[in-house]
């Protein structure tokens, strides 16, 4: 029978280093079972390099977590990009670290970027500067994305940076496009209302939370017959009854 699932697709962990410390897998969780939102998108900066921990983590909870990474294009557009698996988004990280210039991070000026188990415990910190723009323009993300059977997100669309609309004025035809994100900025009405040809998409809004307390933010309902993958990328497309939308 299919239902009604709160969703935040846009979460980052202290992996950002523009995230708090304490943005770590069972605090995550828990704030989102206090809010009680079923399906949430873990994507940091660039890195998946928290997706094992929360994934791990995720299993004593009924809450089923994407991973992803928000990848910062050639273009410096954000956009999210979901797996099915670990194993997915790890090769993803692969391809992305690749593409990412070899720049040290300088916790002092960005903030640290830590790597932790699932109660938080310091495993490393990525040396690597994640806060910059890969190597990939927004057609190769879209390519290989969809060949790895991804889901694809510009994100914040509404936004005056790092914006797919900001950074390139539209959204390019054949890119390969699951849904589009508006900030928790702006209303639903006045983003259809704004952006011309905003209506084919299937529309998300998310937290983008880098602090526990901005996961307090939920507008968008996935309408599925349970918490997996194959459903999630069902409703996109508003196959067999699924679908998403939004509460405001
Ligand atoms: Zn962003
Ligand atoms: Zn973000």
């Amino acid at each position: 029978m299919l239902a009604e699932f709160p969703a935040d697709l846009h979460i980052h962990t202290c992996l950002s280093p523009c995230a708090d410390d304490d943005m770590v897998p069972i605090n995550i969780l828990n704030m989102a079972k206090l809010m009680g939102t079923k399906i949430l998108g873990v994507c940091d900066h660039n890195s998946a390099k928290n997706a094992k921990s929360m994934l791990e983590t995720a299993k004593d909870y009924d809450i089923l977590v994407i991973p992803g990474i928000e990848v910062q294009s050639a273009e410096e557009v954000h956009m999210l990009c979901f797996f099915e698996n670990l194993d997915e988004v790890l090769e993803w990280q692969e391809y992305v670290y690749c593409c990412l210039p070899q720049i040290e991070n300088k916790p002092r000026y960005f903030g640290h970027q830590w790597i932790v188990d699932g109660q938080g415990n310091i495993l490393g910190e990525e040396n690597r500067m994640l806060l910059t723009s890969t190597s990939l323009t927004v057609e190769e993300i879209s390519e290989k994305v969809s060949k790895l059977n991804g889901l694809l997100i510009p994100a914040h669309v509404d936004r005056k940076h790092y914006s797919i609309v900001s950074q390139l004025g539209f959204i390019p035809e054949k890119l390969k496009i699951d849904a589009v994100e508006f900030s928790r900025a702006i209303s639903e009405a006045d983003f259809r209302k704004s952006f011309h040809g905003i209506n084919k998409y299937t529309l998300i809004t998310s937290s983008d939370a880098h602090s526990l307390k901005e996961m307090v933010y939920q507008k968008t309902f996935f309408y599925i017959e349970s918490l997996e993958y194959s459903e999630i990328a069902m409703a996109f497309r508003g196959l067999e009854g699924r679908n998403v939308f939004i509460k405001e």
